[in-house]
């Protein structure tokens, strides 16, 4: 029997099947009472799809900082400390545990990626050994692809958006040779149901839900994975009320937002993309209705969205980087960026962002001048200068 059943109306869903059949809704992990109850108290992780630890390198229960702020409580999950360095990690252990250890049809794996799910995918695909192969846009984060490429699966660069890639994986995936789950890693029931589990993490350490969490979007199931996790807590009683959610896009490809701010379904991103923040530039072209679910779970959520100018996200970068000590890739900065962009948000209220990749992986140069002087009282003036 499926543990899964549509977020919307309640069928049951067989993964890797990625939609309802009945309605298009969004297939999530159904936990029993015992473990949602357990899952806030003492082990999120029972709120998500079973891991093995065959195919597990050690993800999620990331931590959970508090930066010093004049205003309201503002918090950060930090996700970057998953064992690849991005949340993808979640989705990735919930499908090789599917793959490996359960009654499913997986056996093998083609992944359309601009980056980070390629990194992880490809670590977790050694882990399990299952054979692997990453199709991403010639010229995309090159660094996230090197990691990938290091665990000797087969990488794939075609001249074309995510888009592209993800069309090529899934005719790949229609093969009935090679049933394979994760050409549709961003609708795809394991994945999102995995990101759930953040909602419990954070209420596991926190006295009352947060007033708002920020999430930076690309197709959008971790903002839609932990949003329901979120409401499934509510339905249960476990939480008096759900946050409301900030969707946040690069301005330069914002699908997602521009429906949610006109107040109409997601359609793709026809015009060109003129972003550099590539791990969420998802232009939704052919899977608009990923993007839909999406923008239903923020209007579930009573939220918002706004779309950031890449400048705008490398300040938060910075500011991250300089005041608190935390090196992120862009579009984790961006939910950082979001709080003050977001009129809706008061200065008191208490906001959660997710902090989704390491800095690592994206090459700027956070500092601009290195200077070659190895004058020691030079260094120590420098030192006073900046105690002061
Ligand atoms: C994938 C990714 C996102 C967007 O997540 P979606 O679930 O695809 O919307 C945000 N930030 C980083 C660093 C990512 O790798
Ligand atoms: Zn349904």
């Amino acid at each position: 029997m499926s543990r899964f059943a549509c977020h919307h109306c309640g069928a049951s869903v067989v993964p890797p099947q990625p939609v309802c059949d009945r309605c298009d809704g969004f297939p999530i992990y159904q936990a029993s009472a015992v473990a949602l109850t357990n899952g806030i108290a003492q082990e999120p992780s029972v709120a998500g799809p079973p891991v093995v630890e065959g195919a597990s390198l050690g993800e999620g229960d990331t931590p959970l900082l508090k930066l010093g702020a004049q205003t309201g409580p503002r918090h950060v999950k930090l996700e970057a400390t998953n064992p690849t360095g991005s949340f993808k990690d979640r989705g990735s252990a919930a499908l090789g545990s599917a793959a490996v250890a359960y009654d499913t049809d997986i056996e093998a794996l083609v992944v359309a990626s601009t980056g980070n799910t390629a990194a992880s995918v490809a670590a977790y695909a050694a882990r399990t050994e299952l054979p692997c192969t990453v199709i991403v846009p010639a010229g995309a984060g090159s660094v996230k692809v090197a990691q990938a490429g290091a665990h000797g699966l087969e990488l794939l660069g075609i001249d074309g958006t995510f888009s592209d890639c993800f069309a090529l994986a899934r005719t790949v995936a229609g093969d009935p040779g090679v049933l394979n789950a994760t050409a549709v890693y961003s609708a795809n029931p394991y994945v999102a149901s995995a990101n759930r589990v953040i909602a419990f993490e954070l209420m596991a350490e926190l006295a009352t839900p947060p007033d708002w969490v920020t999430v930076p979007v690309g197709a959008g199931p971790l903002l839609g994975g932990i949003q329901a996790g979120f409401a499934e807590l509510a339905a249960a009683g476990l939480i008096p009320e759900t946050p409301r959610f900030c969707a946040v896009q690069a301005r330069g490809c914002h699908p997602i937002v521009r429906a949610i701010q006109a107040d109409e379904p997601v359609r793709s991103w026809k015009q060109p993309i003129t972003t550099e923040v590539s791990a969420i530039a998802d232009p939704l072209r052919g899977y608009a209705a990923d993007g839909e679910r999406t923008r239903q779970a923020v209007l579930a959520s009573d939220g918002t969205a706004v779309a950031l100018d890449d400048s705008r996200i490398a300040a938060a970068r910075t500011r991250l980087a300089r005041e608190h000590g935390l090196t992120v890739e862009p579009a984790s900065a961006a939910a950082m960026g979001a709080i003050q962009a977001t009129p809706e948000i008061a200065a008191s209220d208490h906001v959660v962002s997710i902090l989704t990749g390491h800095g690592l992986k994206h090459h700027t140069r956070m500092s601009p001048d290195v200077d070659v002087d190895p004058d020691p009282g030079r260094i120590r003036r420098g030192l006073l200068a900046r105690s002061e």
